[in-house]
């Protein structure tokens, strides 16, 4: 940013003509639009290749983050050097393995794949295979916030549990997400050996089977543990299906429980009785397993305060995107990710060189600065959660984590959003930054996607670290261009696709609005100053529901 500034020094108290207006560029201490335009260029090429985990493209953007680090002599702080290597497994189904047998009575019937059920593949094992009694089990669901307890009177030990996708109506979305997530666990806890997920008439309002049915033979993508198991797979689960709720009437002839009242009780708003449904059913799927290494790339700023310093602000943006695509003539193509996610990459990057210069400025933060360039992002949060899980710093030391993760810069924003601001005093803090650039704080414009819990610094709430995800909000300084309706057409048209690059965002949008990238940098900055100098914590508020459950303490709760 440039300022227009009188510089006058000592002649002007002898000639009015020796002062004259000139421009002094004071780009040391604000961030630099034309900075973050070059990593973004750099991010962005189509030499990365969509920079997809795993890859050369992805390697080569890795290595440019940890390059700028050591130039700006940011301290490595990954376990090799700046980079913190994770082994990954991809799974993939072999074709028509899947099979799914549902036997009462001394007769057995098999379900045609993939028109009843359906099977991702497992990353645990490349056969798998189990036959067990099946318990319905409603939504799956325990919470005692909410007051459900699915499972309540039913035995599932060693049964196979059949629970409706979805959740029930009127949750909090949030929290909702949350509940969604951890149905596996609920079940493991009990003792299940399988989980069967029935997909039902509601669903198939939002998410037809046919249109599933498109990504049968999606790859999973787990990271792998120093005992070289999957994490976040339990061997307790042997198999896990979906099932057409179309073709389920084989599995519910045997009980009083009938499909009809289930969907009535949903209909209902009510939770839909569980039992055994006296048959037994075999699960049967083969997959392969390949091995993959991929970095997340870590740097830190060192505190002044001789005890704040052990403590971190952490920030984060993921450096991973899609990769390349095939265009319907079978052209390869690249999903570069300019905004998803090399705009919040830069933006960290730049973020960073203003705490360096800080520091040469003799302007230390007391508590100890860190960032992370995390990878596999689009595979599930997986460079995050082997970071929460295999902290390189101690996990309990990371006071806050600053998210950044596609910052749509298509238009002069008037607002941010901070998902999770709401859940922990980094709120006022946020708004406090913003406010020192004339930017408000507005709330979340779409609670029902429940982003909070869907991007990188989810996998660290549930460490319990206070964390916000900053977003560029809805509203726009330009009259003439409404910042919503920009955000959306991007999110509906160039989002996750080929068109997500500088050229077409460029042709589209009329320009990256890189001096918006600046202010979004500056208040980024601002934040990372204020909570590495407050000399209390954040921390979560008492009502937080996510610090309830992940931050432990008194009145913790566990759903
Ligand atoms: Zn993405």
């Amino acid at each position: 940013m440039k300022r227009l500034l009188l510089s006058c020094g000592f002649f002007a108290l002898f000639s009015l003509a020796a002062c004259t207006p000139q421009t002094a560029d004071t780009s040391a201490v604000g961030a630099r639009a034309e900075a973050i335009q070059a990593h973004l260029e750099f991010l962005a090429d189509d030499l990365l290749e969509g920079r997809d985990t795993g890859t050369r493209g992805h390697e080569i953007a890795s290595s440019y983050i940890a390059t700028q680090f050591k130039l700006m002599g940011i301290e490595p702080a990954g376990t090799d050097g700046y980079f913190q290597r994770i082994t990954f497994r991809t799974a993939r189904i072999v074709a028509n393995s899947p099979k799914f047998i549902v036997h009462a009575n001394g007769e057995s019937q098999e379900l045609a794949y993939p028109r009843a059920f359906m099977t991702g593949p497992s990353a645990l094992a490349e056969e798998q295979s189990v036959t067990a009694p099946v318990v319905f089990v409603g939504y799956g669901m325990v919470s005692d916030q909410f007051g459900f307890d699915d499972y309540a009177g039913l035995d599932v030990e060693g049964a196979i549990v059949m629970m409706l996708s979805g959740l029930p109506e009127g949750l909090p979305s949030e929290e909702a997400a949350h509940l969604g997530r951890i149905k596996t666990e609920l079940a493991l806890e009990r003792g299940a050996v399988g989980i069967i997920t029935l997909h039902t008439p509601k669903a198939e309002e939002t998410r037809p089977w046919e249109r599933s049915m498109l990504f049968l033979n999606a790859t999973r993508m787990r990271w792998l543990g120093e005992d070289g198991l999957p994490h976040g797979e339990d061997p307790q689960i042997q198999g896990a299906a979906s099932l057409n709720y179309q073709e389920a009437a084989p599995l519910f002839a045997h009980s009083d429980i009938l499909l009809d009242d289930v969907w009535a009780a949903m209909e209902a708003g009510e939770m839909p009785r569980g039992g055994a449904l006296n048959v037994s059913v075999t699960m049967e799927r083969k997959s392969t397993h390949d091995e993959v290494t991929s970095p997340n790339v870590i740097g830190m700023i060192e505190g002044s305060d001789p005890e704040l310093k052990d403590e971190f602000v952490l920030f984060t943006a993921h450096s991973d995107h899609i990769g390349r695509v095939r265009s319907v003539e079978g052209e390869p193509q690249f999903n570069n990710g300019a905004l998803d996610n090399a705009a919040g990459v830069a933006i960290m990057i730049e973020t960073a060189r203003m705490f360096a210069d800080a520091v040469a400025r003799g302007d230390q933060p007391k508590r100890s600065i860190m960032f992370a360039a995390l990878t596999a992002e689009e595979k599930g949060l997986l460079g995050a959660d082997y970071f929460a899980n295999n902290p390189t710093v101690p996990i309990e030391n990371i006071v806050a984590n600053v998210n950044l993760d596609m910052p749509v810069l298509l238009y002069p924003f008037a607002d941010i959003i901070a998902f999770g601001a709401n859940h922990s005093t980094m709120k006022d803090v946020v708004a406090e930054a913003a406010g020192e650039f004339g930017i408000k704080l507005s709330p979340d414009p779409m609670p029902e996607q429940a982003i909070f819990t869907r991007s990188d610094h989810y996998a660290l709430v549930q460490k319990g670290i206070p964390a916000v995800f900053l977003m560029t909000g809805f509203e726009s300084q330009d009259p003439e261009q409404d910042g919503g309706a920009i955000w959306s057409q991007f999110f509906a048209e160039q989002y996750h696709r080929p068109g997500d690059e500088i050229s077409t965002l460029t042709e589209v949008y009329g320009e990256i609005r890189y001096d918006f990238g600046a202010i979004f940098t500056d208040i980024n900055y601002a934040i990372g100053r204020n909570v590495a100098n407050n000399p209390e914590r954040p921390e979560w508020l008492p009502e937080s529901y996510f610090g309830q459950v992940f931050a432990g303490g008194e009145g913790s709760i566990r759903h």
